[in-house]
């Protein structure tokens, strides 16, 4: 934190001194750039007022020379033409003077004035003592002596060429020394402005290298980090730039959200090979109980319910049945929703429920609905068709999800759809092993079970009981009553033969009016019973047809043989039976006879 602090700190002072020299610079920079203006104006009205006075300086002694020469040209020939040129000069030294003086005040040398009231008094001096008497003399015709005046004249004229120089010398020392200032002054100004420059230079690459340590850097080194690590890790603690921090957590959590993403479709690809695998699995079963037993264990497996109940459709659908966990009769017929499935809602609405146990509008079904946490109730469907109800329970709250629920549904719809055509091929099997007329079993059948049943008595050492029933004079109801008639005395036959043996016991419809009855654990008097008991059965009972009552006409002969007595294969129990069967139509019909023992003479 202290440290932190600390950096924050150091870190505001940088950029304040940073902003700080900048505005410096700049200001600077502007004063450099003005002053520079300033100087080189300041330089050029300097230059002009010297260039100036050095030439009235050159006019004036111009001037001067003018009126010399005039002079001399006057003396010598005497003619007034040279007066012109003398008068024009002194016209023009006059201006030139006054001018001058004022050029040489604006210099502002002291110096000047000495050099000036030196020249004015040599000028005055030429005018008041040489030119102004000689011209008086030659005007007067009193020069005698020519060459002597030519000499003074000469000689004064010297002393203003001696203090005209001086002036002239003075002009350009000056102008000298303006042009060395203004030199100076610029070369200040240059090596200034080159100092800013500098000091803007080295700026800008502080900047840059700020900027390059401070974004391009970072995001490279986050880069890097990436690749190193196959994604984006999490923002470092110490991470100094704000942005980069932010966008390291930004792309952090991205990642997350992808592996989440990741995650979820692994799981929901297991699940739905899970599913697929479970799809499979149940469509190769062939036993409703190995169906209950696997669809039990994926549903206690999936989403960790606390309890688990499969209730399935009985057979004529009027009722469920728990069918897992298996409960005995009696604990089914507590639950009276078992008996009256409509009191379900899953059941009525075809439709997943699911609730938490304090919920004002939980379903009130001691079965399915725990104390406390929550349930979900789905009903398994094939076709539309309700097969049966998924029941989850929960300690917790809220534990069913919409996930959840729609892979329960997605189990139950395997789970239902093969309790369907389970049931679909075991009604077409038992289709195909039934005879239509009486319902009773077929041939087809006999051979099939009369093996499983031998097998069975073989290994229990237990007996088998073979009846071979056949109605009396059939052929005379047919003719007298008709084949419907005769039809409804074979369903009667079948009827009573139900009736009147056990439902372990198999009714099978032999062929006509034939059948065949197989009593399982029968010993020779219970079969002779039995067969007895059909018998006087047969007799009793009446046949109504088309609103008529047909009258005492059923009669009925019974063979009996007996495994393992009378044979030890199917084949060798039947002929006995038949054989029995025969001996009871040749003694008089309406009666029993049992086969006899094949080892003692008939
Ligand atoms: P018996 O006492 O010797 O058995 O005399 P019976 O007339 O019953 O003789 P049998 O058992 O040989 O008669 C079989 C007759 O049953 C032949 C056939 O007309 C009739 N029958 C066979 N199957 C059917 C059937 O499905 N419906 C009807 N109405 N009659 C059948
Ligand atoms: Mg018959
Ligand atoms: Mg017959």
């Amino acid at each position: 934190m202290a440290r932190d602090h600390a950096r924050r700190s150091l870190r505001a002072v940088i950029t304040t001194v940073t902003f700080g020299l900048l505005a410096i610079t700049l200001v600077l920079a502007f004063v450099g750039y003005q002053a520079l203006r300033h100087a080189e104006d300041a330089h050029h009205t300097n230059t002009e007022r010297t260039t100036k006075a050095s030439a009235l300086a050159r006019d004036l002694l111009g001037a001067l020379v003018d009126q010399e020469v005039g002079l001399r040209g006057y003396l010598a020939t005497g003619r007034t033409s040279f007066l012109e040129p003398l008068r024009a000069g002194e016209l023009e030294e006059r201006r030139t003077r006054i001018d001058l003086w004022a050029a040489l005040d604006q210099l502002g040398e002291p110096k000047f004035k000495d050099l000036r009231l030196a020249l004015v008094n040599a000028i005055d001096d030429w005018h008041r003592s040489i030119a102004g008497p000689q011209i008086k003399l030659r005007d007067d015709g009193a020069l005698a002596d020519l060459p002597a005046a030519l000499v003074s004249g000469k000689e004064g004229f010297d002393r203003i060429r001696e203090a005209h120089a001086p002036v002239m010398a003075a002009i350009r020392e000056r102008e000298a020394a303006y042009n060395e200032e203004a030199r100076k002054t610029e070369q200040l100004i240059r090596g200034l402005l080159a100092a800013l420059m500098l000091t803007v230079l080295v700026l800008a690459l502080l900047g840059t290298r700020y900027l390059l340590r401070h974004t391009v850097r970072p995001l490279a080194e986050l880069a890097q980090r990436a690749e190193r690590q196959q994604g984006f890790p999490a923002p470092r603690a110490d991470e100094p730039i704000r942005e980069v921090h932010a966008l390291s957590r930004a792309l952090s959590q991205l990642d997350d959200t992808v592996r989440l993403r990741e995650e979820e479709l692994a799981h929901l690809h297991e699940d739905a090979v899970a599913l697929a695998k479970f799809g499979e699995y149940v469509q190769q079963l062939s036993d409703e109980e190995e169906l209950h037993d696997s669809f039990e264990r994926v549903m206690t497996r999936l989403g960790a319910p606390s309890k688990v109940n499969i209730m399935i459709r009985n057979a004529s659908k009027n009722r469920l049945e728990v069918v897992r966990p298996e409960i005995s009769v009696e604990d089914q017929i507590k639950h009276p929703i078992l008996s009256e499935p409509l009191k379900c809602r899953a059941v009525r609405t075809l439709r997943e429920v699911t609730a938490n146990a304090d919920s004002p509008t939980v379903c009130r079904c001691e079965l399915g609905v725990p104390t406390a946490g929550s349930h979900l109730c789905i009903p398994m469907l094939a076709a539309g068709e309700l097969i049966g109800i998924t029941n989850l329970q929960s300690d917790q709250r809220d534990h069913f999800n919409p996930a959840m629920t729609q892979t329960v549904q997605a189990y139950g719809g395997f789970a239902g759809a093969t309790v369907s055509s389970l049931r679909l091929i075991a009604a077409t099997r038992e289709r195909a092993l039934r005879d239509g007329l009486t319902g009773a079993h077929n041939r087809a059948f006999l051979g099939e079970y009369m093996t499983k049943t031998l097998a069975a008595a073989r290994r229990r050492s237990s007996q088998l009981g073979v009846l071979m029933v056949d109605l009396d004079h059939f052929k005379k109801i047919n003719d007298v009553h008709g084949h419907l008639v005769g039809d409804q005395a074979i369903v009667a036959l079948a009827r009573c033969l139900q009736a009147q043996t056990r439902t372990s016991d198999a009714v099978v419809r032999y062929g006509g009016e034939e059948f065949v009855v197989l009593l399982l654990d029968a010993d020779a008097a219970g079969a002779r019973q039995t067969a007895e008991r059909i018998r006087s059965a047969v007799e009793a009972t009446r046949i109504t047809f088309g609103g008529i009552e047909y009258g005492d006409i059923l009669r009925a002969s019974v063979g009996v043989a007996l495994f393992p007595e009378h044979g030890s294969d199917e084949q060798s129990l039947l002929a006995a039976a038949d054989a029995a069967l025969y001996r009871a139509k040749r003694e008089g019909r309406n009666r029993v006879v049992v086969a006899v023992d094949p080892a003692q003479p008939s």
